[in-house]
């Protein structure tokens, strides 16, 4: 298939896709998963804030990708290195000179576009890795074809690179900060090469072993569209695999069935995920592949998976002047280590579990409702608990015991707002599972009604049963 029919196959893609961006977007505002960032004060371009259900699904999505990276594995540790690091770290990592994307200018609006991302709008094959030249020759050859996203107009500036990187003035008193700048990290994966000796010798690792990291990302992305997907302030979750360098392209694939089962795992539908291989390789990599997920905008990278042979350790040992090779110690052989390296964002797969729970529904009464179907351990509240009145104090009182029992195990919410389908809806809204009613019969029977999300049946369960029944079930 030619590079142009890719592209056009995707644009059908994303047609199918069951909730518009807009949508979600603004669901997510209103049922208190993701705010814009300094709303009250206009917004922040690029930057958005978690809010209260929000914080609850990225911590679940972090423990998920934790559990199967570090808890399960006998040979993976876990690292929390600093967002800000040795300036020579970036040099030696080939971001100061070379991590740019192309932007350019529209004439008429003055908005500033990624031109690869035009182009390929547009079905044109374009990379951030292309040089600006042969990127302003697809510029000039493709101009009637492109349009700018905000005024339609079709004259654009030059294409120049421009770097990602942040800069800040940290530890520089002097005032001209910006000739020597820190950079706010602009991926976690330094922190874990700049570790990699520290790791080896303070823990009992031996090749192959991995470090896995979770933390804030910096990047001044040209483009703020594509709501979290696309953030300046981000958070990754990368993982490198050390590994003997004639096993790479071994463990190379075995991370890539493994990852992919993850996103099973997750409860992601395989039919909207997709492999997509990199055609334009940078010069050290040995593959490099990404799962794509199915965005309401169409299929995009959720993950990347690349084979990096010894390219960042030995630069590293350059610019450090720091041997960083490893010593195996039966053999005694002495060896620079190959890395498989997994990374993704926590908001990119925020992005695609919400895009996926998200469902809207038909009754049986002709109603429709609105209910997130997340996988239980992702859901931000597990468990609601309900008095069936709310000025009847003997069930009110019931109800703050349950929920008071409930609580020190799991998330819970207490709701006493409205009447019960009412309150079944706006937990359904935030795809909480399980939703327990005290009623008059309760104070009689000692059992309470528990009602699930999906299949909207209610259940009898005893109070004092509540917490193994639960405990299964969860
Ligand atoms: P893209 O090509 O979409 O800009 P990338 O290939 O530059 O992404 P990587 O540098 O490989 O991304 O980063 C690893 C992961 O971090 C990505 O797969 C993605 O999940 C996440 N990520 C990267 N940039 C952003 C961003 N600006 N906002 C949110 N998540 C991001």
């Amino acid at each position: 298939m030619t590079k142009e029919k890719e592209v056009e196959k995707e644009t059908q893609k994303t047609e199918q896709q069951k909730v518009k961006l807009e949508d979600l977007v603004s669901f997510a505002k209103r049922r208190g998963f993701v705010f814009p960032s300094s709303e009250v004060y206009g917004g922040f371009g690029a930057v958005y804030d978690y809010g209260p259900y929000g914080v609850e699904l990225a911590k679940n999505i972090k423990e998920a990708w934790w559990k199967a990276m570090v808890q399960e594995n006998e040979n993976i540790v876990g690292l929390d290195s600093s967002i800000f690091m040795h300036p020579k770290i970036w040099e030696a990592s080939g971001h100061v000179s070379g991590f740019s994307d192309p932007l350019a200018e529209c004439k008429q609006c003055h908005t500033r576009v990624r031109v690869d991302h035009l182009l390929e709008e547009a079905g044109v094959f374009a990379d951030e890795k292309m040089s600006e030249e042969e990127i302003n020759k697809l510029l000039v050859e493709n101009k009637e074809k492109l349009r700018c996203p905000k005024c339609g107009g079709s004259d654009f500036s030059e294409a120049k690179n421009f770097n990602l990187l942040v800069q800040s003035n940290l530890g520089n008193f002097t005032g001209d900060w910006d000739k020597e700048p820190t950079y706010l990290r602009g991926e976690t994966c330094q922190g874990i090469y700049v570790n990699f000796k520290n790791v080896l010798d303070s823990v009992r690792v031996k090749i192959p072993f991995g470090i896995a990291q979770i933390g804030k990302a910096f990047r001044n992305e040209i483009t703020a569209r594509q709501f979290i997907f696309r953030k300046r302030e981000f958070e990754q979750m990368e993982f490198q695999y050390f590994v003997r360098p004639e096993n790479g392209m071994t463990e190379y694939e075995r991370w890539r069935e493994r990852r992919w089962q993850y996103y099973l795992n997750l409860g992601i539908n395989e039919k909207n995920l997709r492999w997509h291989e990199h055609e334009n390789l940078v010069f050290y990599a040995k593959a490099a592949w990404d799962i794509e997920y199915r965005y309401p905008f169409g299929f995009k990278e959720l993950e990347g998976i690349h084979h990096r042979g010894d390219y960042d350790l030995t630069q590293h040992s350059k610019f450090s002047g720091k041997d960083l090779s490893y010593r195996d110690l039966q053999t005694n052989e002495k060896y620079i280590p190959h890395v498989i390296e997994t990374a993704v964002g926590v908001d990119r797969t925020f992005l695609a579990v919400l895009t996926e729970a998200y469902t809207e529904e038909e009754l049986e009464d002709g109603k429709t409702r609105t209910v997130l179907k997340f996988p239980k351990k992702l859901a931000p509240i597990k468990v609601a608990v309900f008095p069936l009145m709310k000025n009847k104090p003997e069930l009110v009182k019931k109800a703050r015991e349950v929920f008071g029992e409930l609580k020190s195990e799991w998330m819970c919410e207490f709701d006493d707002n409205g009447n019960v389908g009412k309150r079944y809806r706006r937990q359904d809204e935030i795809g909480t599972p399980y939703c327990v009613t005290i009623d008059f019969d309760t104070l009689e029977t000692g059992e309470v009604t528990v009602r699930d999300r999906d299949t909207m049946k209610q259940e009898r369960v005893k109070t004092e049963e509540l917490k193994d029944w639960f405990s299964e079930k969860l």
